[in-house]
């Protein structure tokens, strides 16, 4: 793994208010491809980025064939080839010892048939390093929004935000709040997500992977109440232990000898060093929720990404939804906002819906599928104690199989770049990474 990038320079506070067209709240997967993408057709754009770095693990380092082809759309596939990554090309699970391939990307006739992992951090570096290539780019990191500023007729004109140095205001067009799954804006103007899901519990840790381990990739393996999941990340395993909620007081309460013989009989090929775990402190454990927004506009303000529909680890979409909704909102909004920013003239709040309107069947159909895996395989598998049949479907079923790895690879409504002039197809297959996994 890459070290992490060090703070980004252009960090920084000031005392007069900052002007802009576009105020992007939050510099996750969402906010900075959103900054990129405005910023490359043109469009003034602040990026507030509450944390110093991007360094936090554990926080969703999937690239998928969609979000790739993006990428390539975006001229940026090659840096992203020469940044450290993984790829895997089959998601599978493992059940009485047997393996069962959920999906396999490897049949999807696309450009990029395989997911890539690259740690966040070099990811959101990708994308924020080539917006400050554009005049109009401008990333304030260690920058956190703690407010809205309104117009006398309640229109959200503004965003207030503490920096390094002090507080600021930032005035603007549009504000975009793209703050995750928390969102301090949401709060703010009292947008209440619906709760839709919020029984998983999951928790993170690595063990060391060796040469010789088996060539996994992706692989979650469910025993009698147990789920264990095993990433390769090259040199080590990102492991996950999925549970109901509250399933992590009871591994807390067996200790961890029997937490390191669930791990051993579950994934019997890292029973020789589940003593690498060494505290069960050592877990990293996540709340996971999903939930919803009914209206993701106000006047002057849209939420994207997680803080319009907060997403599951389940199936790694929660990625590369930010990133569909945020070419999709370019998609939509760069024609009117660079007239507004050209002309002066008033934009109209009346169009945010449709990013909505373009981005809702997706994700509802994302969250349904989290929310259907959550229930017949998690909860059967914790709860209940039995084997979840959807694998067994799998093995007899070879469509479903395709189905699933469409789903998972390319989502249910891919989107594409629509804002910069195309530049000429490269033919198929030209591309020395193109088709290869
Ligand atoms: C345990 C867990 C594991 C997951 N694993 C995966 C996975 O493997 N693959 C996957 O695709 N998805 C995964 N997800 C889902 C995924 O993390 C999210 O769906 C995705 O990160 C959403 O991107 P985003 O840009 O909308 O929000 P975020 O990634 O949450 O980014 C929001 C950004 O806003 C910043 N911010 C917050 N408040 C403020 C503020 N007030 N001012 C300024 N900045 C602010 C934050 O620091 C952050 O950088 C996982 C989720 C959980 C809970």
């Amino acid at each position: 793994m890459s070290p992490p990038p060090a703070a980004l320079p252009d960090a920084g506070c000031a005392v007069e208010p900052v002007r802009t067209t576009v105020c992007v709240v939050g510099g996750g997967p969402a906010g900075a491809m959103l900054g990129l993408l405005l910023a490359r057709a043109g469009i003034e754009t602040v990026i507030l980025e509450r944390h110093h770095d991007f360094h936090r693990d554990f926080r969703g380092d999937t690239v998928h064939p969609a979000t790739l082809q993006l990428l390539d759309e975006l001229d940026l596939i090659d840096r992203f080839h020469a940044l450290p990554h993984q790829k895997v090309t089959t998601i599978g699970v493992v059940q009485d010892g047997r393996r069962t391939d959920i999906a396999d990307f490897t049949r999807l006739r696309v450009a990029y048939p395989y997911m890539a992992f690259v740690p966040q951090w070099d990811f959101l570096d990708l994308i924020t390093a080539e917006g400050r290539r554009h005049p109009a780019h401008r990333l304030l990191m260690g920058t956190a929004a703690h407010g809205v500023l309104r117009s006398a007729d309640g229109r959200v004109r503004g965003v207030r935000a503490r920096g390094r140095a002090g507080d600021l205001e930032v005035h603007c067009t549009l504000v975009v709040a793209a703050d995750g799954r928390h969102s301090t804006l949401r709060e703010e103007v009292g947008a209440r997500p619906r709760l839709l899901g919020r029984s998983l519990d999951v928790a993170f840790f690595r063990i060391s992977r060796r040469p010789t381990d088996p060539d996994e990739g992706i692989c979650v393996r469910v025993g009698p109440g147990r789920i264990f999941g095993a990433t390769d990340r090259g040199h080590y395993w990102q492991m996950s232990y999925e549970t109901t909620r509250g399933g992590l007081d009871a591994v807390r309460r067996a200790g961890l000898d029997a937490f390191r013989a669930d791990l051993a009989a579950l994934v019997p090929f890292l029973a020789d060093r589940v003593h690498e775990l060494r505290s069960l402190d050592e877990l990293s454990v996540l709340e996971a929720r999903i939930d919803r927004l009914d209206r993701w506009h106000r006047p002057g303000l849209l939420f994207i990404g997680d803080a319009a529909h907060a997403m599951s680890p389940v199936a790694g979409f929660g990625v590369n939804l930010a990133v569909q909704d945020a070419v999709a909102t370019a998609n939509a909004l760069t024609a009117p906002l660079l007239h507004a920013q050209r002309t002066g003239a008033r934009f109209d709040d009346a169009l945010l819906a449709a990013v909505r309107r373009r981005r809702l069947l997706a994700t509802v159909l994302s969250q349904g599928l989290q929310r259907g895996t959550q229930r017949f395989g998690i909860d059967t598998t914790v709860k209940k104690g039995r084997q979840p049949p959807a694998p067994r479907l799998f093995a007899r079923c070879r469509p479903a199989q395709l189905l699933m790895s469409r789903i998972i690879g390319l989502g249910f409504r891919p989107e594409h770049v629509r804002t910069a002039p195309p530049r000429p197809p490269r033919p198929r297959g030209s591309h020395p990474e193109k088709g290869r996994a």
